[in-house]
């Protein structure tokens, strides 16, 4: 019996992991949750899978889960203290982080202190602070496994193999929604429209990172830190089918990849029960029904974030931090009516531009960046309104 905490159940990634979970009743336990907002969803949640523990955002929803309990009723924190009580949960084997965006970082980091296998979906993480918590991970001789299903393919694709024969990682993107609309039209789509992955199915901030393109971004800088390999061997492919969901390539020639129909109970579940492999109720893929695989490299008139991911990584550990925190701002920022689509990279980059990038010592100090990175995009945000 595996017991696992999920910090974020309430979001997509989040549910996905407890349909894994209801599917394997004989294999995990559930030992703690934690939700942002929803506190409806987390109810039907404490009803079904009885954690001993649950934190939610603020000590206001605290009271109120507590009062609306009909019957049995968990431990209950709040804010990032209950992240973290969460996260660090006693008998937790693994933890599953699933927040959303680099207020990921805090709970992550406080799992592998404490000594437990993370399951990563939070891709911030690795963004904000990727050297240092690869540090953790070997100080603390835990193991962090991909749940990202492109970073989920790599590590499929690396299987039984030796790292120094790996010449290239391959990550697909879709392209999202965008992919073919002709480029002056781009300043003028609507917040729906960039919520309409063709695709998959996720939270709004990853779905706006897809249609931007800074999600494959992340994953490249994500990619950096788990395989450690640099950028220049980290290669973007344009796959709009979403069949492949990455590719290694070895120095004899020789590339492999892992396929699927795309739906991540597959990379959640290999990452919950590795090594062995479960059913997942996952569809089969039925190649011959497919019109054609195709692959092309993304144009950065089109994915100005994408470069800037780059851009970021060569410019210094801090770098990378400011872009995240400067993309968390704008895309709220989009998704609220303030700024338009296009308006989301342009506040990256003059964020960037504004920073001199220096190496990180410490989580604190990448926290710091990050608040430094946030108020300046709110500032630039502020300059776009006007
Ligand atoms: P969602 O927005 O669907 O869910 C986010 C979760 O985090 C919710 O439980 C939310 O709570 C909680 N949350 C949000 N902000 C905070 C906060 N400040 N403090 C504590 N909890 C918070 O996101 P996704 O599930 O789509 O994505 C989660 C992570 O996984 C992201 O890093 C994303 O990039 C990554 N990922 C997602 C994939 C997907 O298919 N969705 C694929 C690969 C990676 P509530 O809703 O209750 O407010």
């Amino acid at each position: 019996m595996k017991n696992i905490t999920i910090l974020g159940s309430t979001g997509s990634i989040g549910v996905s992991t407890l349909e894994v979970v209801s599917a394997h009743p004989d294999r995990f336990r559930v030992v703690a949750l934690t939700a942002g907002n929803n506190l409806e969803m987390l109810r039907q949640q404490i009803e079904t899978f009885r954690p001993q523990m649950v934190s939610v955002l603020s000590e206001k929803l605290a009271v109120e889960l507590e009062r609306s309990l009909p019957g049995y009723k968990p431990e209950i924190h709040h804010g990032v203290e209950g992240l973290i009580a969460a996260a660090t949960a006693g008998d937790a084997h693994m933890v599953v982080a699933a927040i959303v965006g680099a207020a990921g970082l805090v709970p992550t980091a406080a799992a592998i202190r404490a000594g437990k296998d993370v399951a990563l979906a939070n891709k911030e993480t690795l963004v904000t602070a990727g050297r240092l918590i690869m540090d953790l991970v070997r100080d603390k001789n835990v193991r962090l496994y991909p749940v990202d299903s492109e970073h989920s393919a790599v590590f499929q694709s690396m299987e039984g193999q030796s790292r120094k024969d790996v010449l290239r990682i391959i990550l697909t993107a879709s392209g999202g929604p965008f992919l073919n609309l002709p480029l002056d039209q781009l300043s003028r789509v609507s917040i729906d429209d960039a919520l309409n992955h063709p695709n998959w199915s996720m939270g709004r901030k990853i779905t706006i990172d897809s249609a931007t393109m800074m999600n494959k971004g992340l994953e490249v800088i994500e990619a950096r830190w788990l395989f450690d390999t640099p950028a220049e061997r980290i290669d973007v492919n344009i796959h709009p089918q979403s069949i492949i969901h990455s590719m290694v390539e070895y120095v004899d020639g020789c590339v492999m990849a892992q396929l699927g129909v795309p739906d991540m109970k597959a990379p959640i579940a290999y990452a919950l029960t590795y090594p062995e492999r479960v059913p997942t109720g996952v569809n089969p893929l039925d190649l011959t029904a497919l019109s054609g695989l195709t692959f092309f490299k993304p144009d950065y008139r089109r994915f100005p974030a994408l470069k800037l991911a780059y851009d970021a990584l060569a410019a210094g550990e801090s770098m990378p931090a400011v872009m995240n925190a400067a993309n968390e701002v704008a895309v709220e920022a989009f998704l609220s009516g303030v700024i338009g689509f296009i308006d989301i990279a342009a506040t990256i980059a003059r964020t960037m531009d504004a920073h001199e990038a220096h190496a990180l010592s410490t989580i604190e100090e990448a926290l710091i960046t990050d608040r430094w990175a946030r108020e300046k995009a709110r500032e630039l945000v502020g300059l776009v309104r006007r």
